[in-house]
């Protein structure tokens, strides 16, 4: 995605392989890009701005420094409940919130949706989280104005509006 508006992108990679869609990795390889692989971004330093990252290589006792005007950190991520832990809502394995079919968590009001949430045969794709939500939030419609109808329709059932002659 960078690659159309930096003048060189370069990419570091703590280790040898990548954990990606093969196709998305051939891409990258047969790109402009360059990877360093095996290897950490040691230091970032530069006067007022970022101007260089010092870069260190599994094996090699020698640093490499690479002019550079931007970083993207993508240093993985820890999920943590935080505060949600004290909401009163059901936890499962300590880590995701308990629902039911209608994404409905123990604590009335409160609905969940995506990879935090847990039941019996819970797939944790993407796919299944814009299902869920779309669940969830139909179902808080009705939860805040029990006159509302559960299924909100279709757009394909939409009125058209008439074509101008
Ligand atoms: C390596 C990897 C590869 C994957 N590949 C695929 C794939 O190919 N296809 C597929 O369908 N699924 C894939 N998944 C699963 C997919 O990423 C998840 O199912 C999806 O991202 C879940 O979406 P979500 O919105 O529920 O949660 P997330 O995408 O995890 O979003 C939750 C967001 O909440 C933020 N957050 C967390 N705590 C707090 C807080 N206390 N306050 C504010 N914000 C907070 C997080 O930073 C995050 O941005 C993959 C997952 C991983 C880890």
């Amino acid at each position: 995605m960078l690659l159309p508006v930096a003048t060189s992108v370069t990419v570091v990679h703590r280790r040898k392989v990548f954990r990606a869609h093969s196709a998305t990795l051939e891409e990258v390889e047969r790109s402009d890009i360059e990877l360093i692989v095996d290897a950490e971004v040691k230091e970032l330093s530069g006067t007022r701005a970022l101007e260089q990252a010092t870069i260190s290589i599994k094996g090699s006792d020698e640093l490499r420094h690479i002019p550079c005007q931007r970083v993207v950190a993508a240093l993985g991520f820890i999920a943590n409940l935080g505060p949600l832990r004290e909401w009163g809502v059901e936890l499962h394995d300590n880590r995701h919130i308990v629902v039911d079919s209608a994404m409905r968590t123990n604590v009335s009001g409160i609905f969940a949706a995506g990879d935090i949430t847990d039941y019996d045969g819970k797939v944790r794709l993407i796919a299944v989280g814009f299902g869920e939500v779309a669940t969830a939030v139909n179902n808080a419609a009705v939860h805040l104005d029990p006159t509302a109808q559960l299924f909100p329709g279709h757009s394909t059932d939409e009125q058209q509006s008439p074509i101008p002659a």
